[in-house]
């Protein structure tokens, strides 16, 4: 029978190699893998049978099976799945395909130790095989096929394909052992391998040894159990096998809801962050099954895309089986189950969130800007999730509650104030706080893009409006805050050479700004821009840009900072005659500081440099 030999994509060789060459001492994870594989492989069929019965033809118990041989020293370990065609096979088993290897190649970092300890966290899912066996054989036949395959390799960078008559429907992996591995063809040890790592799993996995057959497992679903019948430990390898996931869950709930409409939820989520989370598609990851049988991973209506980071499974009876993908949507009761899940999931990070240990920080941390998407989609829950986001802000590194910044707001403060950018530390040195500050009024600095859109659907929390730092007039002067150094400072220039000063401003940037005001919101900075009320904000504008999607650019306003001494010595010039002429270089170049202060690139910046080489030169 002809042969075809092929490569493995380069990315699979390196992981190979690593696989190969590392003395990873757990390696018994191989057949978490492959068990895992296998029980994926028959719920894909299971559910692929539910509109086309005749896939099932033979067989339609589903069941796994591990045959150790001593004479041949292999380990075989099969499944009557959904097996795999030829395409399946080059595509499957030779290249890499899924984000969890995908994600574990890219933290290599080239230390030996460190990267093989990574593999015990990723598992690295079938190539795994070959940390224990020098040959992998997979025969395999897929559902509704009549063609068998045989895929060979030594995990030395090819692979062979040949077609193989005797596959049965499913897959049978056949490991031929290293030398010193003997231990996996004891019964005692797969047994033990099997209750440790897929206790869980649903389906029998049956260990057969000298012909007598026993089922390693408790082969029931695991969410089906009850709780007090679950350990930490059992729940945790079945995250990782539901979540293909090799994390410890931040949280673990359990429950099953009882009423007009029954469901059973296992849901998890997960402690660092998974490599897709911000992925434009946003889907949701909770798997869902009807009465143990697993439909579908892909249902968008089972949860809102701002709790994107849940894994888990949920099991209704109250759901057709036979229902498509499409007919999901629009299904009422699985609407009701959403409601449900979403009500409760909220309510388990409110908890987490009043209780003092500090863990909830952890959470937020990784995923509260996804949460705070649901600010702005989810129009019910908003109130709720609000109570749930956190902030850093100009008085406070650990990040506080909106309750807890109302209770600190000065007298006289009618809003709560806003700053946004890419980076903390660079906000907190952004010169439109300086009175804000000064004032010892807090500023929440936020940073992530979607902060740039809730504020305003939102408008207001507790009847206080969401305020920019950034935009529009700053209402300074009503509050009444405990600025200690204020009398230290310089006098404000006096009024009409301000107004002089700002004419000549006017005058020189002519239409590149809306406006030139006095400002006071500056301490320290002579200058600094704000957007006008109505307004696309700065930073916003700035990511819209890099995202390549440039608006009309909105011209901003100057403010200039009457006390600074800087713009008292312009002012006292200002109303001499000839001044504006005098002062244009000037207005040019506190206008392109102020500029290069928000982060904006310069749209003449040989202009800038000329006028800071004349001024260099004078002082010099
Ligand atoms: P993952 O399980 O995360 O997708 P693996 O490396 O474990 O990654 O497996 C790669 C792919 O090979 C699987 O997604 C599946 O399509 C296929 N595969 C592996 N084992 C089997 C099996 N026993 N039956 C059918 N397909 C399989
Ligand atoms: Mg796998």
């Amino acid at each position: 029978m002809a042969e075809e030999k092929l490569s493995f994509q380069a990315e699979v060789s390196k992981l190979l190699d690593i696989v190969v060459h590392s003395l990873y001492s757990n390696k018994e994870i191989f057949l978490r893998e492959l068990i895992s594989n296998a029980s994926d492989a028959c719920d894909k069929l299971r559910y692929s049978a539910l509109t086309q019965p005749e896939l099932l033809s033979g067989a339609a118990d589903f069941r796994i099976t591990l045959t150790p041989d001593k004479t041949a020293r292999t380990l075989t370990i099969t499944d009557n799945g959904i097996g795999m065609n030829k395409t399946d096979l080059v595509e499957n088993l030779g290249t890499i395909a899924r984000s969890g290897t995908a994600n574990f190649l890219s933290q290599l970092s080239g230390d030996a130790k460190k990267d093989v300890s990574l593999i015990g966290q990723f598992g690295v899912g079938f190539y795994s095989a070959f940390m224990v066996a020098d040959k992998v054989e997979v025969i395999t036949r897929k559902a509704g096929e009549t063609e068998g395959w045989r895929w060979t390799s030594d995990g030395l960078g090819e692979f062979t394909i040949a077609e193989d008559p005797t596959a049965e429907r499913g897959a049978k992996i056949i490991l031929s052992l290293r030398a010193g591995e003997d231990d996996f063809l004891d019964g005692y040890r797969l047994r033990r391998i099997v209750k440790t790592y897929s206790d869980h799993i649903a389906l029998p996995v049956v260990l057969i040894e000298d012909g007598k057959e026993e089922t390693a497992n408790s082969a029931s679903a695991l969410w089906t159990r009850s709780k007090s019948d679950i350990t930490a430990e059992q729940y945790k390898e079945f995250y990782h096998h539901v979540a293909h996931a090799f994390d410890e869950p931040w949280t673990t709930l359990h429950y099953k809801a009882e009423g007009a409409i029954e469901y059973t939820a296992l849901l998890f989520i997960p402690g660092q962050k998974p490599a897709d989370i911000f992925n434009p598609d946003r889907k949701q990851h909770v798997k869902l099954y009807v009465n143990r049988i697993f439909i579908t991973d892909d249902c968008e209506a089972l949860l809102p895309s701002y709790l994107r980071f849940v894994r888990g499974v949920v099991d209704s009876q109250d759901l057709p089986l036979n229902i498509s993908r499409e007919m999901l949507q629009h299904n009422p009761v699985l609407a009701k189950i959403r409601s449900g899940l979403v009500k409760r999931l909220l309510a388990e990070l409110k908890s987490k969130a009043e209780a003092t240990d500090g863990d909830y920080q952890a959470f937020w941390n990784t995923f509260g800007a996804v949460l705070k998407e649901g600010l702005y989609e989810d129009f019910e829950r908003r109130g709720d999730i609000m109570e749930l986001c956190r902030f850093t802000t100009t008085a406070s590194d650990e990040p506080i509650s909106l309750a807890t910044y109302l209770s600190r707001m000065k007298e006289g403060q009618e809003a709560i104030y806003t700053i946004s950018g890419d980076e903390i530390e660079v906000l907190k040195r952004s010169p439109q706080i300086e009175g804000f500050l000064a004032k010892g009024v807090e500023v929440l600095l936020l940073t992530d893009p979607i902060d740039e859109f809730w504020p305003n659907v939102i408008g207001t929390y507790q009847d206080k409006p969401f305020r920019s730092v950034t935009q529009g007039t700053a209402d300074l002067s009503a509050i009444k805050g405990t600025d200690k150094d204020d009398e230290k400072r310089p006098e404000p220039a006096a009024s009409d050479a301000m107004a002089a000063l700002i004419a000549a401003f006017k005058l020189a940037l002519g239409e590149q700004v809306k406006d030139v005001r006095s400002s006071d919101r500056l301490i320290d900075s002579p200058v600094c821009l704000v957007a006008d009320d109505g307004d696309v904000g700065m930073h916003l504008e700035r990511l819209m840009r890099q995202h390549q999607q440039p608006g009309e650019r909105a011209p901003r306003i100057l403010e200039i900072n009457p006390r600074h001494p800087l713009i008292r010595r312009l002012a006292s010039e200002a109303t001499a005659d000839g001044a504006a002429d005098r002062l244009k270089d000037t207005a040019c170049l506190l206008f392109d500081q102020a500029r290069i202060v928000e982060g904006e690139v310069l749209p003449d910046p040989a202009s800038f440099a000329r006028r800071l080489s004349a001024v260099l030169e004078k002082i010099a």
